[in-house]
C-alpha cells in the first residue's frame, strides 16, 4: 500500500470523528441565540456566513475542485443532533479495505482534506445577491496535517467546507430520495436530543453536475465556537429538492420541538475578497478582448473616414 494514503487512512481510522463544535449550549433563536454567541462569534473579522455579492467578486482559475471517491457507497450514520442532520461515515471493518479515504483536494487546498461528515442547513446560511435559497449542505473536510476536525478548526486553513446550494423544484430529485426517506424516523423526533439511523449513501448525488465552478473565500465555522480557520467553497450549479423532500428536513424535532430553522444570519465580509473560479478564466482572455475591440473600432474609424 502507498505509505501516504496508509498514513491518510490511520489518521482517518484514528481521528475517533470528533464533534468540531465543543458546546451544545447554544441556539438558533432566543436568549442563547446568535447575537450571544461567544467570543469570536461576536468579535471576529472573517465570520460567515456572508452575502455572496456578484457584482463586487473577482473572477480567477484556481483550478478545479477535486472530489476523490465520492462516487463510492459507503454506510454512513444519520444523526439529528438537536442543531442540524448530521451524516458521518460508519468505520466498518470493509471500509478499512479501501485504501484512500474521501477527501478533497485540487482548487487553491494547500493540501488534502479529508472528509469528516455532511450536515444541513434550513434555509441556506450563504445567501447570492441578497437571494436565500431552502436549503444548503454543508460538506466538512479537515486538512489531512491534523489528527481529526476537531484539531484542524484550531488552525489556519484547517478546514475546507464546501457547500451546496438547493432551489425548490415542483418535482422529486429522485437521486437524493432514498437518503430523505431514511431520515423520515429522524423527523417528528420531539423530545429526544439524539437519535441516528445507519444508511448507505453516495456522496456524489448531494454535489451538483457541474461541482468545478464555485466561489470561494476564507471565513469561520457557522456554528460556536466560530472558528476562523475555514476556506468555503460555495458551488455555483444548485440542486433542485421538492417542498416533500424539503419538509421531511424541516420537520427534525429537538428536544425543544420542531428546529424549525438553523441558519446563522448574514456576517460583514470586511476587507475579504469573493473569488469566482471559472475554468480557463484568464485576464489574458479579458485584456485579448479588448484589444479586438479597440481594432475592430479604428477599423470602423477608418471605413467612415474614408467615406
Ligand atoms: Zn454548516
Amino acid at each position: 500500500m502507498d505509505l501516504k494514503y496508509l498514513i491518510i487512512l490511520l489518521t482517518f481510522l484514528h481521528s475517533g470523528l470528533h464533534a468540531i463544535t465543543a458546546s451544545d449550549d447554544w441556539s438558533y433563536s432566543g436568549e442563547h441565540g446568535p447575537e450571544h454567541w461567544p467570543g469570536i462569534c461576536v468579535t471576529g473579522k472573517m465570520q460567515s456566513p456572508i452575502n455572496i455579492a456578484t457584482e463586487n467578486i473577482v473572477k480567477t482559475d484556481f483550478g478545479a475542485l477535486k472530489f476523490i471517491k465520492y462516487d463510492s457507497e459507503f454506510s454512513w450514520e444519520v444523526t439529528n443532533n438537536g442543531h442540524s442532520v448530521q451524516i458521518k461515515l460508519v468505520a466498518a471493518p470493509t471500509y478499512q479495505l479501501v485504501r484512500i479515504p474521501i477527501h478533497l483536494e485540487g482548487a487553491n487546498l494547500p493540501s488534502t482534506y479529508i472528509l469528516d461528515h455532511i450536515h444541513f442547513h434550513w434555509p441556506a446560511e450563504h445567501t447570492m445577491d441578497g437571494k436565500r435559497d431552502v436549503l444548503e449542505l454543508h460538506f466538512v473536510h479537515y486538512n489531512n496535517q491534523y489528527k481529526n476536525a476537531s484539531i484542524a478548526s484550531q488552525h489556519k486553513n484547517g478546514v475546507a467546507v464546501v457547500a451546496t446550494l438547493f432551489e425548490l423544484n415542483k418535482e422529486n430529485n429522485s437521486e437524493i430520495m432514498p437518503i430523505l426517506e431514511r431520515m423520515r424516523p429522524l423527523s417528528n423526533n420531539t423530545g429526544a436530543n439524539v437519535t441516528s439511523i445507519t444508511t448507505k449513501i453516495i456522496p456524489r448525488f448531494f454535489l451538483p453536475k457541474d461541482h468545478t465552478t464555485y466561489y470561494h473565500y476564507d471565513g469561520s465555522l457557522t456554528t460556536p465556537g466560530c472558528q476562523e480557520t475555514v476556506m468555503w467553497y460555495i458551488l455555483d450549479e444548485k440542486l433542485l429538492i421538492s417542498d416533500m423532500q424539503l419538509n421531511i428536513v424541516k420537520n427534525i424535532g429537538t428536544i425543544n420541538g420542531t428546529l424549525g430553522y438553523n441558519y446563522r444570519p448574514i456576517q460583514t465580509l470586511g476587507e475579504r475578497k469573493v473569488y469566482h473560479h471559472l475554468t480557463g478564466y484568464s485576464i489574458a482572455i479579458t485584456h485579448s478582448y479588448n484589444l479586438l475591440y479597440v481594432c475592430f473600432s479604428l477599423f470602423l474609424s477608418t471605413l467612415l473616414y474614408l467615406k
